[in-house]
């Protein structure tokens, strides 16, 4: 090995991070060792708490270190409208677009049988014992305009109209095939307002 064990082993770990190449993972612990023994406390610190802390939100199961999430605790938010997003990168692109006001619903995928993804895998049930618990006049599923995203949309108009409950789309605009995610706010906004009933 060319360099001491302790970097070889630091390199190894940021390497096995997405879009960390070995020559990048060399040069950030490089720049962790120089910046010295505060910044890599820091550093660890930050790591390990985001592990130890961050818990889905028991209600909408999106990622926070305080249960309700601050969105579920809100009281100016409309309990009785439901977007229901595949992760919670959408639920943030939703958020930023200011146009929405209700709840959310994060499952945390889309249905994929192919990559053996199942209702069982995402956070279908939990979405379902939140309408019996408190009804709601809507649910807005704003899933990736994609394949998965589409059946996704699908089976959860099955399940939730013959619950009496409203099911909507968000409008096409959102390019097909594309990703919530990175959709501007403005086609995002529209596409939320044009949301059609399934
Ligand atoms: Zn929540």
């Amino acid at each position: 090995m060319s360099v001491a064990d302790p970097i070889a082993r630091l390199v190894k770990e940021l390497a096995r991070l997405p879009g960390i190449g070995e020559k990048t993972a060399q040069r950030l612990a490089f720049h962790i060792l120089k910046a010295g023994a505060g910044y890599a406390g820091e550093l660890a610190g930050a790591i390990t708490g985001v592990v130890r802390d961050v818990r889905l939100c028991s209600s909408c199961q999106t990622l926070t270190d305080k249960d309700p999430c601050a969105l579920c605790a809100d009281p100016r938010r409309d309990a009785r409208t439901i977007c229901v997003v595949e992760g919670v990168p959408d639920l943030v692109a939703v958020e930023r677009t200011h146009e929405y006001r209700g709840r959310y619903h994060v499952l945390h995928g889309a249905l994929s049988p192919l990559d053996g993804v199942g209702p069982s895998e995402l956070k279908i049930r939990e979405l379902l014992l939140r309408l019996e618990q408190s009804p709601v006049d809507e649910v807005i599923v704003a899933t990736n305009p994609d394949v998965e995203g589409e059946a996704t949309a699908l089976y959860l108009t099955k399940l939730l109209k013959p619950l009496g409950v409203k099911v909507t789309r968000i409008a096409q605009g959102v390019p097909m095939g594309g990703d919530l995610e990175y959709a501007d706010q403005v086609t995002l906004a529209r596409a939320l307002s044009g949301r059609r009933e399934l």
